[in-house]
């Protein structure tokens, strides 16, 4: 660590460098995270009212919509909610879990196309005992996957969270969901 870079209350200097992600700070402090779960503290339900590019929205259906995830596990991670406050899957109509099923199956199509996925994860985490952030609207995770991802995604994922780059990815993959006639 050179002098110039030197900060008081970091620790002794050691043979790890350090990449330093302030803007984790927001997910680690609860930042957007709902008080309780009203819809009117819900954040997917306030995205549907804001425009695309602020909310990143990926795609916008009759019943259903697809936007990027804020605090992505990898570049490109959709996710599928009904408009709806809905918490549990059994709780969709049958038009509802129709159209997520229609979304995914298209936002895995548009992800192919901007990118050389090789793999997905897709599913819901119903409830917060399951790793539901917001458990109080059902949503469906799309993540890609590359070969050896989680290798460096602990770090690179971080990375990536910088919202100039969510902008991009989802200009990539609303462009691509038109061109594909979805
Ligand atoms: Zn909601």
């Amino acid at each position: 660590m050179s002098e110039t870079t030197w900060q008081d209350g970091i620790g002794d200097p050691d043979a790890l460098e350090r990449l330093w992600t302030p803007h984790r700070m927001a997910y680690i402090r609860g930042e957007s995270k709902p008080d309780d779960d009203s819809e009117g503290e819900c954040p997917f339900c306030r995205i549907p009212s804001l425009d695309d590019t602020t909310g990143l929205v990926v795609r916008r259906g009759e019943r259903v919509f697809a936007v990027l995830n804020l605090y992505p596990y990898a570049p490109g991670h959709l996710m599928v909610c009904p408009y709806r406050h809905v918490a549990d899957y059994t709780e969709t109509t049958p038009e509802e879990a129709e159209e997520i099923s229609v979304l995914t199956k298209q936002g895995v199509h548009a992800l192919r196309q901007v990118s050389a996925v090789q793999g997905f994860n897709i599913g819901m985490n119903q409830g917060a005992v399951a790793g539901a952030g917001i458990a109080a609207h059902l949503h469906q995770h799309v993540v890609p996957r590359w070969l050896g991802d989680q290798n460096f995604m602990p770090v690179i994922g971080q990375t990536k969270t910088l919202p100039e780059l969510l902008q991009d990815t989802r200009q990539l993959l609303a462009a691509a969901w038109q061109e594909a006639g979805a």
